[in-house]
């Protein structure tokens, strides 16, 4: 087996934006003895490729480093500091800041933010019907945690056997296996046995000048402040978060410009446009699912939007009023 070979082909296969992923969302890991071949942080999935987007870990220290671990407040800076004391070769790049579940886990793991779990995932209900769609197959559902050191010691605490499939509450999957082919099949059973996709997923990003684009998505043209203010995963906090403005007359000035007349405009590069789109049609999904099967959404509480942006609390609750 040749890991990278392995890791470039199930990023490949996950590189289904905005449906499985979005902007550099999501991540891959293939193990190879002692080392742990991970997605490196920033990259899209389809970025990955046999030179790069990939850092290499040794990843044992770093899961008995997750097993003592009790936390503390600087718990996910030390996490993120032991990991990358533990890069193999060049440090061009970061492991992505999801190493630490990835070290736990069985030889080939996909983590992914399917539209098709978050719909679920993102309301009081979800895991409820989650339960009932997968009573048969071996599977957990970790509640809301922020990202980094937490999620990945839940995952540890799971320690000794932890089921193949993963949901996390308003944020995602994990699957992992032995086997790249099981990975793979597994992560399709689960989308193949959840509800339907309804969305719109054709989108263009048309140029409009250096650097600002012009958003082209029927399912956007009715999106509104209210869906906007709430976050219901993270890399909304991280990706869009407050940078929007609705019906502005001085669109420069935001990031993101939206206006009921439906004329959407992103000032941004298009790697980070694309990213901003992307993540704007999984949210408005999430929407547009809960409405349609009558479901309550349920927001990421606001101290935790400010602990992912590394934020302030007061600070963050000011910016919320502006
Ligand atoms: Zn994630």
């Amino acid at each position: 087996m040749d890991p990278i070979l392995s890791l470039v082909n199930l990023s490949k296969e996950m590189s289904v934006a905005p449906q499985l992923t979005q902007g550099a969302g999501g991540n891959t890991s293939v193990k190879d003895g002692i080392e742990m071949y991970v997605k490196a942080s920033g990259f899209r999935l389809d970025e990955v490729g046999h030179k790069k987007g990939f850092v290499k870990v040794s990843y044992l220290p770093v899961l008995d480093y997750l097993q003592k671990s009790i936390g503390n407040v600087t718990a996910d800076s030390d996490l993120k500091k032991f990991v990358n004391k533990h890069i193999i070769g060049e440090k061009n790049f970061l492991p992505s800041m999801e190493t630490g579940f990835h070290a736990v886990l069985d030889k080939f793991v996909i983590h992914t933010h399917p539209i098709a779990v978050n719909q679920l995932l993102c309301c009081v209900e979800g895991p409820q019907i989650i339960a009932q769609i997968f009573k048969n197959i071996d599977h957990v559902i970790i509640p809301f945690v922020n990202p980094g050191y937490y999620l990945s010691k839940a995952i540890t605490d799971l320690l000794p056997t932890i089921p193949a499939v993963i949901f996390l509450q308003n944020h995602g999957l994990i699957v992992h296996a032995s086997s790249e082919k099981e990975a793979l099949e597994l992560h399709q059973k689960v989308i193949d046995l959840l509800p339907p996709l309804e969305s719109d997923f054709t989108f263009k990003l048309l140029e409009k000048s250096e650097n600002s684009y012009e958003l082209l998505n029927s399912q956007l043209k009715d999106i509104n402040i209210d869906l906007l203010k709430n976050t219901f995963f993270p890399d909304q906090a991280v990706v869009i978060g407050q940078n929007f403005q609705f019906d502005s007359i001085n669109t420069e000035a935001t990031k993101l410009n939206l206006s009921i007349s439906g004329k959407n405009v992103i000032n941004a590069s298009y790697k980070e446009a694309l990213a901003i789109l992307e993540n704007l049609i999984a949210l408005k999904s999430i929407y547009d699912f809960s409405i349609l099967n009558k479901l309550t959404l349920l927001p990421i509480p606001i101290e935790d939007i400010a602990y992912i942006l590394g934020m302030d609390m007061e600070k963050y609750r000011q910016e919320l009023l502006k």
